[in-house]
């Protein structure tokens, strides 16, 4: 039962057993149920791929978990007090979503980051002091970040295919983005390595040496002993949040779609949810679709990544009116948070477990 075929020589698997004795499988995103299907064929042996019985059912995230309390309210008094039963109708959630006026989410939106910034303040000073660090990098724990400032997000765990050196292949460009006079850049990671996995060590080990540079340390910064709190920090206060797995191999993820709830943009390779999520308008897509190799996708996507961020999120983020309001941004976080909120909650997948699966 643990094997694909009768072969002898083949040990246990855990799959094929669980393929074999459960009544129904799905993947985590359409693209891991076609992923699935194509892998687990074998089993099926006179059977083409699409006939293969794996379907899929995309994750989402439960709202009222993840939503800041700050935003929810804006939500109660702008769509209304049921907005969670409404954010299941999509064309009704998107519509009162359109009616919350732009100063009013730019607003909370600004305030969640000023808390943000104070919390990756303390945190920092917090850390360096248990660390033992000398006085002068624990005081500058004080000013670092900025809330006037492009933030981006970026925390998961250090695991290969979510390509953590990605974003450091060329530094001196990072750098140069980092530090621009007009539309600087900062960054916020979080993230565990699994104790075992000496790779991953290296890569976190390798960051937060680049982090502690005198030339970046005011705007980048790390957040040890990433968890769900700390998620929820982050999620609620970031302008942008960045994921860049390698293709196909992210078979949801999740933060994403945390950050949609908070008026983030997400700004991600297309795989997993953001392959079905992203529709020109609603966020930054890293990359495009091509079957290249492991080498040839690492080369593509950094590019893309260091591209899109200078040509197209860093100018929007910027561009502002008499006000000082960056309308197109905002513009932006309403379409995410219009498309994005009723496809990828937990109450439609939970709707879809029960109609289709159970
Ligand atoms: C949401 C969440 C995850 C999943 O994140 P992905 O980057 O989408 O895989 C992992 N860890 C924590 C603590 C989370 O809150």
């Amino acid at each position: 039962m643990g094997r694909v075929d009768g072969e002898q020589a083949e040990s246990f698997g855990l799959t094929p057993l669980a393929l074999r004795m459960c009544r129904s499988t799905n993947g985590v995103s359409r693209k891991h149920g076609e992923v699935s299907r194509a892998l687990w064929q074998k089993m099926w042996p006179d059977r083409q791929t699409n006939e293969v019985p794996i379907t899929s059912v995309t994750n989402g995230v439960h709202p009222a978990t993840w939503v800041a309390p700050l935003l929810r309210r804006v939500y109660e008094q702008q769509v209304g007090e049921d907005w969670i039963e409404r954010a299941r109708d999509a064309g009704a959630w998107s519509y009162g979503v359109e009616k919350i006026s732009n100063r009013e989410l730019w607003e909370a939106h600004s305030l969640l980051k000023q808390r943000l910034v104070a919390f990756v303040r303390d945190h920092s000073f917090d850390a360096r002091l248990a660390r033992g660090e000398n006085e002068e990098h624990i005081e500058a724990a004080r000013t670092m970040f900025d809330p006037e400032i492009l933030t981006i997000g970026f925390a998961r765990r250090v695991a290969g295919y979510k390509r953590w050196d990605l974003l450091l292949i060329d530094r001196d460009r990072l750098a140069k983005l980092i530090n621009d006079r007009s539309r600087p850049v900062q960054f916020v990671f979080a993230g565990k390595a699994h104790p075992q996995d000496e790779g991953a060590k290296a890569v976190l080990q390798e960051l937060i040496d680049w982090q502690r540079d005198t030339s970046v340390r005011q705007r980048v910064a790390f957040i040890e002993d990433y968890d769900q709190e700390i998620a929820r920090q982050l999620v609620q206060g970031v302008d942008v949040w960045m994921n860049v797995p390698r293709r196909p191999q992210e078979a949801s993820g999740t933060s994403g779609q945390k950050i949609a709830i908070n008026g983030g943009l997400n700004f991600s390779v297309l795989d997993g949810w953001w392959l079905e999520g992203y529709d020109g308008d609603n966020g930054f897509a890293i990359g495009d679709l091509s079957e290249v190799s492991d080498v040839e996708m690492d080369q593509q996507d950094s590019e893309s990544m260091y591209r899109v961020l200078a040509e197209e999120v860093v100018p929007r983020f910027y561009d502002r009116d008499e006000q000082r309001m960056p309308r197109r941004w905002i513009a932006m976080m309403k379409r995410s948070i219009g498309t994005l909120v009723p496809r990828f909650s937990s109450d439609r997948m939970v709707a879809e477990y029960v109609e289709r699966i159970y």
